[in-house]
């Protein structure tokens, strides 16, 4: 399919295992479609367990020599990678909308955030510094060395299918890891497309492998190998449980970055504009496909009518069409199964007595953007994913219910609290159980933050120091006999 790159040697669609690009052993296919026509777009290769052993052993034999090259070394082969996708960003954008189905405008977005990883992680990989700590007797010596944690593994989603894979691969590659990646089946192209401009960079053979397909089969081979030492997943909190099930007899350090179910609590004090904006970008960035999304959007009964109004106008005017297309803010969502699933989450709300007070026009296929309330927690839509563009007001009356509200989930990923009392953001900011708590705010991606859940939302960060930690393992050394 012609999608209209200025290069079109980053349109690749095959498995990248030991620095070449590769078919399945058996020529088998996944066929990839646009989400937002499900015209099939290319395909890749169906590898499976034999393919993904030669990647894993790939990474192997490359990891001596790249665990051994000087930080700065790594950091500036990292650097022409970054340089080479900012370059690259509007081609690179047109790959990501052309099977994700996100505005173009959103996809090029993506692409600086996702080069923003690289950024931050070559400059973090340059300051990873163990330190010495004060012996017991006169002559001996303790240093604490980090040291690269080894061949990891990173499975990936669709919903930002750049970013969630460069906050995985830059900080390992800085740290002297190498690293195999299985993309998700549903967007394969952007993650191969960064792949070749990791060898144009002059990552050498075998530190970055990419292998696309079988999930079941690679997920097994990935995570059963004794070879591979750490796994770094994002995706949905069953599959992260059995991942983590799978790493258990090879002892693998894990990364999980799962479900949330996001709380945007609005306070009476709260700037109802600032509010408005914020509960827009918490909710509708990616047609709400994100981990971070608002799911529950927690109102206080003095400021509930008037943030309702003005929000039920935003969500009206929303433009729904083909990420192509110019000037739209929501896309398709990613595929049959998840318009379905959002369909019945507003059927099952009505049915239990939510009010639908606003919704955009879409064109068939596509998912009108919602807005619900009289939301109650014996709804669907409270405990699960919406992963769409529904927005779902909850009524609240004190900071304790709306903080109890807040906190009635397995989930501690995201939060988010609007108000312009600064004691109260202080006390709600603590007593969130979240990774993450954006204050008046609903953007909270950042490469310099560290980014992650606690409770079923996962464990570790990505991001911020915290995001190159991840990949280093801490030595003692104890010198004797000074
Ligand atoms: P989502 O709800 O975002 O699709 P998933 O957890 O299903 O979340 O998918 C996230 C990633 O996990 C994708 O790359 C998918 O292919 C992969 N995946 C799904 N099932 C398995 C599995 N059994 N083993 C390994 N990877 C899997």
């Amino acid at each position: 399919t012609d999608i209209g790159l200025t290069d079109s040697g980053l349109w690749r669609q095959r498995a990248l295992v030991d620095g070449r690009w590769i078919d399945a052993a058996d020529g088998r296919t996944i066929p990839v479609d646009d989400p937002a026509t499900s015209d099939v777009i290319g395909a890749v290769p169906h590898c499976g367990t034999a393919e993904t052993e030669t990647a894993i052993a790939a990474a192997a034999r490359a990891l001596p020599a790249w665990r051994a090259l000087p930080a700065p070394e790594r950091c500036a082969i990292l650097q022409r990678w970054h340089d080479l996708m900012v370059a690259a960003t509007k081609d690179l954008a047109r790959i990501l909308t052309a099977e994700q189905g996100k505005p173009l405008a959103e996809a090029e977005g993506e692409i600086a955030y996702a080069a923003s990883f690289v950024q931050w992680f070559v400059q973090e990989g340059q300051r990873s510094q163990g330190h010495e700590v004060p012996a017991p007797t006169a002559d001996r010596r303790i240093l604490v060395r980090k040291e690269p944690v080894g061949v990891c593994a990173a499975i990936t989603p669709w919903n930002f299918p750049a970013a969630m894979i460069t906050r995985k691969l830059a900080p390992a590659l800085a740290a002297g890891c190498t690293i195999v990646l299985k993309p998700s089946e549903l967007t394969p192209f952007t993650a191969l497309a960064l792949g070749e401009l990791a060898i144009r960079a002059g990552v050498p053979a075998g530190v970055l492998g990419i292998v696309t397909g079988h999930a079941k089969a690679i997920g097994a081979a990935l995570t059963g190998s004794p070879a591979v030492r750490l796994l770094s997943f994002t995706g949905s909190t069953p599959v992260g449980t059995l991942l983590m099930q799978q790493c258990a007899p090879t002892i693998k350090k894990l990364a999980l970055e799962l479900g949330g179910n996001a709380p945007f609590l609005v306070f009476d004090d709260a700037e109802l504009d600032g509010a408005v904006e914020a509960a827009m970008a918490a909710k509708f960035r990616n047609a709400g496909q994100s981990c971070v999304a608002a799911n529950r959007i927690l109102v206080q009964a003095g400021i509930h009518d008037a943030f309702v109004e003005r929000l039920a106008a935003r969500v009206r005017a929303l433009k729904v069409g083909p990420g192509t297309a110019d000037g739209m803010e929501i896309g398709p969502l990613i595929d049959d199964k998840a318009r379905a699933k959002v369909a019945e989450l507003v059927a099952d709300a009505q049915a239990k007595g939510a009010t639908l007070v606003a919704q955009a026009t879409a064109p068939p296929r596509f998912t009108a953007p919602m807005l619900l309330t009289g939301m109650t927690q014996d709804m669907r839509a409270a405990q699960e994913e919406i992963f769409g563009p529904v927005a779902a007001i909850y009524r609240f009356e004190t900071e304790a219910d709306g903080i109890a509200l807040a906190n009635a989930t397995p989930y501690g990923l995201a939060t988010y609290c609007c108000t312009g009392n600064m004691h109260r953001a202080w006390r709600v900011s603590e007593a969130l159980d979240a990774g993450m708590v954006g204050l008046n705010t609903g953007a909270i991606s950042l490469a310099m933050a560290p980014f992650g859940g606690v409770k079923q939302s996962g464990l570790g960060r990505e991001g911020g120091a915290e995001g190159l930690e991840e990949y280093l393992e801490t030595k003692a050394v104890h010198w004797a006999g000074l």
